[in-house]
């Protein structure tokens, strides 16, 4: 009955829902933290050595032009012309079926409204689509592990900044570099710089393809290119985004852990999953994503500062070498 109400009602639901848990400062806190993610990329596509600065600069007009839907709509959706009864399941879906049917006709011959959310603000998910080069957080995702208004910035980056980093980064995945900054497939690249960024998914792809999920059953890095892609970026820019704070540039330890130990701990919290190894074996073969665990242990191996925050050394299990960690933003 809950996804009966989600689903037919999902904005009058999601009104209820973020007076109770997504209040006016947890999403200016959450602005803030897209805002300073977006400056953090930024910073990285200008230090990129294997990027011209003629695609330096379109990669930022994209990076700039990402329209963020973050908690719930500004306009909610009017379902003013719908009368729920108690009494009346079968009729009550019926209206809402025809309320939908006609909001859907009144778009036709019209421009496309981008800022139309695609999610109920309750969902616990995010996405970003490429066809308008828009992110979007519902509050549900705005949520412990993710967020939590009472947290300290190193786990908020960690955790709600890593998948905000994740999403940024779809937008120059190997689907997501096809589309230019409003949403249209047309190429930005140089044909050299686009050849290059080829070979650097390439890498990635090989390494992930080296992770053993069970016995004999490995990541597919090909299927997962896009999401691993984007999982590596996301990290990278969550961290970049977190020394721009106060906590980020200090070494205070709290509960004994650094702040960048912090940082980390709350990357792989967000993951922590339990699964059988027959949902492992479908999910391997039919999911974009990587399994949880290797969302944690593939970007930090390509990631110098987690290095560096737990003192990792030749030897330890999942060390690479600087050469055969991949970057690619
Ligand atoms: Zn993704």
């Amino acid at each position: 009955m809950t996804e009966q109400v989600d689903g037919y009602l999902g904005e009058a639901l999601g009104q209820l829902y973020v007076k109770r848990y997504f209040n006016e400062d947890a999403k200016k806190r959450v602005l803030s933290l897209v805002n300073n993610l977006q400056r953090a990329f930024e910073n990285r596509i200008n230090h990129l050595d294997w990027m011209s600065d003629s695609t330096k600069l379109k990669a930022k007009e994209k990076l700039y032009a990402i329209i963020k839907n973050i908690g719930y709509p500004d306009k909610w959706r009017d379902y003013s012309g719908v009368k729920i009864n108690r009494s009346q399941y079968f009729e009550n879906i019926l209206a809402l079926n025809q309320n939908d049917y006609k909001s859907q006709l009144a778009k036709l011959n019209k421009a496309v409204d981008k800022t139309e959310w695609g999610l109920d603000p309750a969902t616990v998910t995010a996405y970003y689509n490429p066809s308008v080069n828009k992110i979007v957080f519902p509050a549900g995702i705005l949520q412990y592990p993710y967020f939590d208004f009472t947290a300290d910035d190193a786990i908020i980056y960690g955790g709600i900044g890593m998948v905000i980093g994740h999403e940024m980064t779809h937008a120059f995945d190997d689907q997501g570099a096809q589309f230019d900054k409003d949403g249209n497939v047309k190429n930005w690249w140089t044909k050299e710089d686009f050849q290059k960024f080829r070979a650097k998914t390439g890498q990635l792809a090989a390494l992930y393809s080296t992770f053993t999920v069970l016995d004999t059953v490995h990541v597919k890095g090909a299927l997962t290119l896009g999401e691993n892609t984007a999982d590596n970026g996301g990290i990278a820019i969550a961290y970049d985004a977190f020394k721009l704070t106060p906590q980020g540039q200090s070494t205070e330890k709290i509960d004994g852990f650094t702040p960048d130990q912090r940082f980390f701990l709350s990357i792989a919290r967000i993951w922590r999953v339990k699964t059988r190894d027959a949902f492992l074996r479908t999910y391997v073969n039919t999911n974009p994503h990587s399994p949880a665990m290797w969302r944690v242990n593939g970007p930090l191996m390509n990631f110098e500062p987690f290095y560096r925050a737990f003192d990792i050394k030749p030897g330890d299990k999942n060390y690479k070498s600087e050469e055969q960690r991949v970057r690619i933003w």
